[in-house]
């Protein structure tokens, strides 16, 4: 890297990114782009001589903008949030310009011991009980993954080779996951991935009655039934915030079920994990004290730019026994001495990035008053939002029985992009509030295009 070209070069990628920002609302929300349509544009083969930046900046703009879905958009009310912040941005850079790789203690001592301090702060913040936190003094710690999908991985590895430690390392079609139908379906990925057999996960259906939040009777009849046909449950995975309609499953009860059958029990909080950082919601992870594991992703609603995933353990030398190797190549003094943490036998890969400065320079920079500030807003945003269906006279059941072709007349206009789910059989839109740039004007904006879209749908089919 050298300074002088880094100095011209990224001055000129920062001004094509803020005027992306300023000018992100003339941009079709959900890219209008059909499949293939890149390959039309772009040369079959690489370029032989270094090209200019300036030129690859204009092709950016030309080529590659229109097939972007604009997932920073005010107007952008799909899947779930992913929050991008000066911040997050300027942590990434640093990231990327220090481009160390952690992976263990030695490989860059301050990559490692930032992270372990930052996923305190973040435990702290979330009120997480200590028994999770490194300064807790009980064997806890945390750790940054870049998803939920490979936490999971890693606790559903480490519960396996615990049990199969104790039922024999050739019982794996014995062990069974648990989860519900709302449960994100990285899990029975994850479970596949380790080796589970798919018919050895079971979803568990939850219902409108309890807020589409699963029920410790109902898990326990299943495990009691597994039981009966001598499988071995393994691990039960409660959700605080589904992604499909911010289910919360209730921990406390769910947790003296995992403890009765002795099975790992994990709470992610992938999607609204951040909300606890504010007192008034942190009521949602009451019964956290009796997870195994837990993970957030503040690269979703915590200003956070991609990828930052959470994970905390109780006890991480489950984790360290099941994923731990010890190359000579790598072999030194401090982790000898088990004086240090080893970020490598934490996760799946060796190569780690530093993603505690991300996180590190957003806490900093917003401050816990920020965040909860932050966090508020966007509850408030869609406590709005809630209101205006509600109260709105031209709202009739015609109206939602075209739910699947408003949704695609919305996302064609290019003006909004929401997505759908299934639940207790009935399709519903979508609106996951949380950009950075979605202010009330646009909430009421996107209701009256919603409306307009509909009541011409609805004149059409009458006409
Ligand atoms: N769990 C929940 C509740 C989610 O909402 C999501 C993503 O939407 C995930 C897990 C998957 O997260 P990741 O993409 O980090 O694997």
């Amino acid at each position: 890297l050298d300074p002088d070209v880094f100095i011209k070069e990224s001055h000129a990628v920062v001004d094509f990114i803020a005027d992306y920002y300023r000018g992100i609302e003339q941009y079709p929300v959900r890219s209008q782009a059909e499949p293939g349509y890149l390959s039309k544009l772009l040369p079959d083969t690489p370029p032989i001589f270094s090209e200019p930046i300036d030129t690859i900046l204009e092709d950016i703009k030309k080529d590659i903008i229109p097939g972007l879905t604009h997932w920073q958009s005010p107007n952008f009310y799909a899947y779930f949030q992913a929050n991008a912040s000066t911040a997050g941005f300027l942590g990434e850079m640093l990231c990327s310009g220090f481009n160390v790789v952690g992976f263990s203690w030695i490989s860059s001592p301050a990559a490692t011991e930032l992270e372990s301090i930052v996923m305190d702060w973040m435990a702290k913040m979330m009120k997480l009980p200590s028994m999770f936190l490194f300064s807790g003094g009980q064997g806890g710690g945390g750790v940054l993954h870049g998803s939920t999908c490979e936490a999971v991985v890693c606790t559903l590895a480490a519960a396996r080779d615990k049990a199969l430690t104790k039922i024999g390392h050739d019982s794996i079609t014995k062990l069974v996951v648990y989860a519900s139908d709302q449960t994100h379906f990285t899990v029975q990925k994850a479970s596949k991935i380790i080796g589970i057999p798919p018919c050895n996960f079971r979803v568990i259906p939850t219902t409108a009655y309890s807020g589409y939040g699963l029920t410790a009777d109902a898990v326990r009849s299943v495990m009691e039934e597994d039981i009966s046909q001598e499988f071995t449950p393994l691990y039960l995975c409660a959700t605080v915030g589904t992604t499909a309609i911010g289910a919360v499953d209730p921990l406390l009860e769910l947790g003296q079920v995992a403890k009765e059958f002795g099975v790992w029990f994990h709470v992610d909080a992938a999607y609204a994990g951040s909300s606890a950082v504010c007192p008034e919601f942190r009521r949602y992870f009451d019964g956290v004290e009796l997870a195994d594991s837990i993970s957030m992703n503040p690269h979703k609603w915590f200003l956070t730019n991609m990828d930052c995933c959470c994970l905390w353990l109780r006890s991480p030398t489950e984790l360290v026994d099941s994923l731990s190797t010890n190359p000579e190549t790598l072999r030194n003094k401090p982790s000898d001495a088990r004086e240090v943490v080893d970020y490598k036998d934490w996760q799946i890969a060796l190569s780690r990035r530093f993603r505690a400065m991300k996180l590190w320079l957003v806490i900093r920079r917003y401050g816990m008053a920020g965040l909860m500030e932050h966090i508020r807003s966007d509850v408030g945003l869609a406590k709005h939002f809630e209101k205006l269906p509600r109260f709105d006279d031209d709202d009739d059941d015609d109206g939602l029985k075209m739910n699947i072709r408003l949704l695609d007349a919305v996302n064609s206009s290019g003006r909004a992009f929401m997505t759908h789910a299934i639940i207790g059989g009935r399709f519903v839109i979508r609106f996951a509030i949380g950009t950075t740039l979605t202010e009330i004007r646009h909430v009421d904006a996107t209701w009256r295009l919603i409306q307009g879209i509909a009541k011409g749908l609805l004149l059409a089919d009458h006409s």
